[in-house]
This record gives C-alpha cells, structure tokens and sequence, in this order.
C-alpha cells in the first residue's frame, strides 16, 4: 500500500494494525499533507523503533531530477517516478495564487500534432499518490501553499479518470484545494464528459478545441476522428446542465492555420448560446512541427472578432517562455541531453 492518497480514517485503520495508537494516523495524515514528509523516517513524533520497522513502507514521493526557474518566477521540475520514469510537473505564481500543472499521464498517446508530449509517444497512466506527489513536491520547492491545480500538463487526464478522481478527492480533502480551483483540461475522450459529469463535481472542465470545424480538428487531433465536433460540443452542453458549471474551451492558436476571419465565424456558429468561456492560447514552438505563433497583433485581431460575434473569450498570458514552456518539451530536452 502507498501511503499517500490515504484519508484521516484510512490511516488510522491503518496504524491501528500496526498495533499503534489511533491518534498516530492524524499525525501521520498533518505529516504527510501538511508537513510534506518524503519518508517515515522523517516523523520525529513516531518512536524510532517504530519508523525503523517501517523502513520498506512505501509513502509514494517523487525524486526531482531537474529544476528550471524561469525569469517570471514558474518553476518547472522533471520528476523521476519509483519506476524510474519522467515526468513534468510546472509551479506558476500569479499574485497571491500559486497553480500547479499537474501530469496524468507519462507521455499521452492523442498524438496532438503542435503537442511536444504527443510527438514524444505514450508509456503509461499515472497512479493517483504520483499526481498528488507532484502539488506537494511544488508546495516545498517553491515554500509556499498551492492554491489552483490545473490538469495541463503531460496526459490525457480522462484516460486515466479513475486515478485522477482519486487525486482530486485527495487534494481536496486531505490538502485543502477548493474543487472550485482544479481544472481539469481534456482534448475529449467519447463517453467520458459523460461519466465525470455524473460525479458532479464542482471542478472546472476545460476542452482543448483548437478548431472550430470537424476536418481541421482531425487534421491537428487524431483522435478527433471518433469523435465528431458535434458530439463533443453536445456531451459539454450537457455537461453544463448536469453540474451547473461553465465549460471553457481552449484555443491553441496556430498562425494563418485556424486563426482567419472564417475560423471566428464558425467558432461564433458552433458556440450559439453556449454559456461558456473560450481560451486563446498562442502556440509555443516546438522542434517537431512547422507552425507559426501568431504575433501579438494578429492573436488581438482574432479576440476582437470573435468578442464582435459575440464569443466570449480571451487570451491566456505565456508564462515561463524562456526555455522550453510547451507541454513536454523540457522532459524532451532533458531526456536527450
Ligand atoms: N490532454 C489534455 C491536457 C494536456 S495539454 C488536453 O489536451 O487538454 C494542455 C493544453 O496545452 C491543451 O489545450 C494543449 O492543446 C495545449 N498545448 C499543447 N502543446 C502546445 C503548444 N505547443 N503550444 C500551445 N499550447 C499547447
């Protein structure tokens, strides 16, 4: 058993058939959630015969492998997992909030084609203690509390919901993360909108669009084959009515490819009278693929027509752009330095 991921009462069965004292779980839960303990070893208020009898009970840390601080204080990290695998996991400050971007996923098999992590191949889901481990590990790095979780880094997160639901539970739960600050990001998966909407959770759904037609949908999402545009904008309609929540729909805007005049208008076509929010986010580069980012002054141009045609609608800031800020380009980077 992984300890990390565990309830209050969970842990106080579990001390309890160690034959120790049920107060021993809570301190156990404040040393793993609050206090960050990388190992028992740590728990200085456990008897050192104890801890020591201990020693093989896994609590589900990470190692950092690689810091790299950017110049507008985001921190990324390359995290090595028990099995030897890498992840990327960002820290984001913004004023009094700090953002974590989680991984679902060690790699992600949807292939996007302006996407560093789906150029790079898929190896496996990610265990839930892995995507807890990860708002902790930035929580001591950075020395401060995370305050927003967003389901944007490596991964499909609805390939992997059941592990993710059981991270998010324990974010919330056990670490104190509002549902109301957890987003989860996905490029749509058939009948898992569906499924997380049953949950009724009070997180926020983000669905990476990037197109506003079937065919060039397909042509930048493989995986957008099996699931026709139509359906996809139907299962988040439904998704809005069943938990109340706004969907926002991001935008990766790649320069003369889905940012013209035509694209705004069918975007403005296919969103009639949906409550929800659309997030233009520039391309950032990578090696593999030939797209342009738009400059500053065509991204404002595509806003204010969509703004016009009455979408709502803005433009998500780059952050940590002086090195390697696309979704798996550091762990690229790093894997093959
Ligand atoms: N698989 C999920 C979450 C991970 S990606 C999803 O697709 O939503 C998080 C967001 O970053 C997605 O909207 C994705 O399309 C976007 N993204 C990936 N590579 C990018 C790049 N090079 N430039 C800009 N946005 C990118």
């Amino acid at each position: 058993m992984v300890l990390l991921g565990q309830s209050a009462a969970e842990l106080k069965a579990w001390v309890e058939a160690q034959g120790q004292p049920g107060y021993r779980g809570q301190q156990l839960h404040q040393w793993l959630y609050q206090k960050g303990a990388r190992s028992l070893q740590e728990i200085t208020v456990f008897p050192k015969q104890w801890r020591d009898a201990l020693a093989n009970v896994e609590i589900g840390r990470s190692q950092v492998r690689y810091r790299h601080d950017a110049q507008d204080g985001t921190v990324k990290l390359l995290l090595t997992l028990a099995d030897g695998e890498t992840i990327e996991t960002v820290g984001i400050p913004t004023g009094d909030r700090l953002t974590v971007c989680v991984s679902s996923q060690v790699g992600c098999p949807m292939a996007c084609d302006f996407c560093a992590t789906g150029k790079g191949g898929y190896r496996r889901n990610l265990a839930s203690h892995e995507i807890i481990d990860q708002v902790l590990t930035i929580q001591s790095e950075m020395g401060r509390r995370v305050s927003h979780v967003v389901f944007m880094g490596m991964g499909e997160p609805l390939l992997n919901l059941k592990a993710v639901l059981q991270a998010v539970t324990c974010l919330n739960r056990d670490i104190g993360i509002g549902q109301r600050h957890i987003t989860i990001s996905t490029v749509g998966i058939p009948q898992q909108i569906q499924r997380l909407a049953e949950y009724r959770l009070q997180i926020t759904l983000a669905v990476s669009l990037h197109a506003p037609n079937q065919a060039l949908r397909e042509q930048l999402i493989p995986s957008a084959k099996h699931y026709p545009l139509n359906q996809l904008i139907a299962d988040c309609r439904a998704y809005v009515q069943q938990t109340g929540r706004r969907v926002t729909f991001e935008y990766t805007v790649l320069a003369e490819v889905n940012d013209r005049p035509q694209h705004a208008e069918e975007l403005a076509q296919l969103l009639r009278g949906f409550q929800s929010h659309v997030n233009l986010i520039p391309y950032n580069p990578i090696a593999e693929a030939a797209y342009q980012r738009p400059s500053a002054q065509r991204l404002r141009h595509f806003l204010s027509q969509l703004q016009a045609l009455g979408v709502t609608a803005s433009i998500r800031r780059s952050r940590g752009l002086d090195r390697q800020a696309a979704c798996g380009q550091l762990r690229q980077a790093q894997l093959s330095a």
